[in-house]
């Protein structure tokens, strides 16, 4: 079940946390990957690295997904030597943290630039070879918190409840297609953005999870095998959530 031998998928973010994993678990299906990241290119090369040593495709793809230029250029080099572009999975993030009164606007337009508009912009570049393929798998990866909110990360937030909005439409936009477009909301992920919690943070934090403590990347990464596989065929526009049942 959830073969994803022939596709070819692009993992935004690929190289460090919930990408990474999602990378492997990919690649482990049978899909070809794209090992998206911005800077961190020793992390994106041990991804690929690790894929290959198991026998599957990979290769690694630099571009900051906050500039649509560099977006466009980048997925449209991939379908033009690869011939098509089957999963999308948006998942590059970062995470600027601060009470509403203390968030800069510089702040505030980074954040929604990398976490908002660069998941539309993605999915702008990726659909139009899925429009012309008649098929394709988008998942994005919002939050818990954009479903429920957090003190401290209005900005945050907003972004990833923004993802909630444009699975949505891209689902209604784009089901006529044969294009599914879904989302992924994980709750709190052992991965490098949440470990500058402390131990106390993390027990208050695992106190309100009823399954008592933070989720792998591996466990997110199920879910978007899932959501691209076959059999999920006629899931669209839904929010699959992955968060230890920290809201049910
Ligand atoms: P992470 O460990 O900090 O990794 C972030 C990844 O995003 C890295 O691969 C990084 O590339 C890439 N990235 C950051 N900015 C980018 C940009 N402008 N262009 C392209 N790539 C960029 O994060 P994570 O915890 O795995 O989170 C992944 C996603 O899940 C994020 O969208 C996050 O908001 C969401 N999420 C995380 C949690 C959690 O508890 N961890 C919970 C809910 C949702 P480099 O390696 O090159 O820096």
């Amino acid at each position: 079940m959830f073969r994803l031998d022939g596709k070819l998928a692009l993992v935004t973010g690929g190289s460090r946390g919930i990408g990474r994993a999602t990378a492997l678990a990919l690649a482990r299906q049978g899909a070809a990957v794209v090992v998206n990241y911005a800077s961190n290119q020793t992390a994106a090369h041990s991804v690929v690295e690790e894929i290959r040593a198991a026998g599957g495709t990979a290769e690694s793809l630099m571009f900051d997904v906050s500039d649509s230029a560099q977006v466009d250029d980048a997925i449209g080099d991939v379908v033009k030597r690869q011939g098509k572009l089957d999963i999308l999975v948006a998942n590059a993030g970062i995470a600027i943290d601060g009470l509403l009164l203390r968030l800069k606007d510089d702040d505030l337009d980074r954040l929604m630039a990398v976490n908002l508009r660069g998941p539309l912009a993605c999915a702008r570049a990726a659909m139009k070879s899925m429009v012309r393929a008649r098929q394709g798998r988008i998942v994005f990866i919002s939050s818990v918190i954009g479903e429920i909110g957090n003190a401290g990360q209005a900005a945050y937030a907003s972004s990833k409840a923004g993802l909630l909005g444009l699975c949505k439409t891209l689902a209604r936009e784009y089901g006529s297609r044969g294009i599914t477009v879904n989302a992924v909301a994980p709750g709190l992920i052992d991965t490098d953005m949440t470990s500058r919690l402390d131990e106390p943070a993390r027990k208050t934090i695992s106190g309100t999870i009823p399954l008592g403590h933070f989720g792998k990347p591996e466990d997110v990464a199920a879910a978007v095998v899932y959501l691209v596989s076959d059999e999920a065929a006629y899931v669209t526009g839904h929010t699959l959530r992955v968060n230890g049942g920290m809201y049910v």
